[in-house]
């Protein structure tokens, strides 16, 4: 499953990131593209079980979903695709080039004791 791998290795990051702060890690923002899309909840479950024990119990993980870009062949304007609507936002061609996927990124790591 995709969503282990990627809930050991935030973990082990998040562990890390909390060693050197010496903080407790609250909650964490994970983002992610379309093409390796996150199953939320299969992630918040492989998370779940993967701290378990850890520091990092009952953190709370927050997973964005980035739209994916694409450039219209016709137009030349750039739109969100959207998969019920295949087509140019502007000028409903179908004829578009997608932009580079957005990658998996662990953005934000919250802590306890931040005093902001
Ligand atoms: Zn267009």
């Amino acid at each position: 499953m995709h969503e282990t791998a990627v809930a050991e290795s935030i973990l082990q990051t998040i562990l890390q990131h909390a060693e050197e702060t010496g903080a407790k890690p609250t909650g964490a923002i994970i983002s992610c593209g379309q093409f390796n899309a996150l199953n939320d909840e299969c992630m918040q479950f492989a998370f779940e079980a993967a701290a378990g024990g850890t520091i990092c119990e009952g953190m709370n993980l927050t997973i964005k979903h980035i739209p994916l870009q694409a450039k219209c062949k016709q137009c030349r304007v750039t739109f969100e695709f959207n998969i019920y609507s295949p087509v140019c936002s502007q000028c409903e061609s179908a004829e578009y080039d997608f932009e580079s996927d957005a990658p998996l990124l662990l953005e934000t790591i919250e802590f306890e004791d931040e005093t902001q």
